[in-house]
């Protein structure tokens, strides 16, 4: 299934994307007199259980039940799926063809640096570059997200603590990238970490292995690759994090970035700037869309 985080006026809630409309899921639970997770964290937190039980309710449900429960997805704004996550990791360098692009080496182990939670933005919402930053770039990424506590496991145990998939762009200031020869202030302003539009359960997306994965900026496609150019996957990703740190539910992994970046471009490179549009689809989860805004401080 597709979970959507969103808000409508009565608050935030969670729920099934199907068609154009989001089946709300402890509004439907509620219908039928079961106890059922209230936000969104929980349910991730469930694991696959909390997927198993959310099939059996809808299974059980009578058409009239899910209408009640049901909202037109042009009524709500969806939110970042997970707007707090306790950890934020990322790869660098996982894709064959961005090492190419850029005359790297390949590892010969995931090379990983953290985002701060403050760096989440939801679909629609704008990235926000601060008028200082003068190389902003976008950074397409199929995202990891934990549904278990992970320690040391292997990589034929890995999927068993996958929750489910995202997308999210990794944002980047090149110019404060590269001048810090580590990535925390490059990679780590405010709304660089833009995710969703929804959550496809690992259970609907079981192979990862030949995703497409696309950007446009202003409808001009940058980049255009799949998955299978991966250099680490995702099981072997979950079983390096795990023998370093601890993962938990909730945990956002974000696997790296194929070619066609912004400061990678020829003859010359290219930024983002005020106005533009980043649009970016992964085959199995949908599109995400956000707009850039510049920001005098
Ligand atoms: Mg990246």
């Amino acid at each position: 299934m597709k979970l959507i985080h969103y808000r409508v006026e009565k608050g935030e809630n969670y729920g099934v994307w199907v068609e154009d409309r989001v089946i709300c899921l402890p509004r439907l639970a509620k219908s039928l007199n079961k106890k059922f997770p209230q936000r969104i964290e929980e349910f991730i937190s469930g694991g696959e259980e909390s997927v198993e039980n959310a099939e059996r309710l809808l299974k059980n449900a009578v058409d009239s039940e899910v209408k009640q429960a049901s909202v037109l997805l042009q009524n709500v704004t969806l939110l970042a799926p997970v707007v707090f996550p306790p950890k934020i990791i990322c790869l660098g360098l996982n894709y064959i063809d961005h090492i190419r692009e850029q005359h790297a080496e390949t590892p010969e182990e995931p090379i990983i640096f953290l985002k701060p939670h403050t760096t989440i933005i939801g679909p629609k919402e704008s990235i926000v570059k601060p008028d200082f930053v003068k190389k902003l770039d976008y950074e397409a990424e199929l995202a990891i997200i934990m549904g278990k506590k992970a320690k040391n496991v292997s990589v034929s145990e890995a999927k068993d603590y996958v929750f489910g998939y995202t997308i999210l762009d990794d944002v980047s200031a090149r110019d404060f990238q590269f001048k810090d020869k580590q990535w925390t202030r490059g990679k780590g302003f405010d709304t660089f970490a833009p995710t969703g539009p929804c959550i496809t359960t690992a259970n609907q997306l079981k192979d990862t292995s030949n995703l497409r994965i696309r950007t446009w900026i202003n409808e001009e496609l940058r980049q255009n690759s799949s998955t299978r150019n991966m250099i680490f996957s995702v099981y072997e990703i979950v079983h390096h994090l795990s023998r370093v740190m601890t993962l938990e539910p909730c945990d956002i992994i974000a696997t790296g970035t194929p070619m066609g970046v912004g400061f990678a471009l020829k003859p010359q490179p290219k930024f983002l700037e005020q106005g533009d549009l980043v649009k970016i689809e992964i085959e199995g989860i949908g599109v995400l869309e956000n707009t850039v805004v510049e920001a005098h401080f």
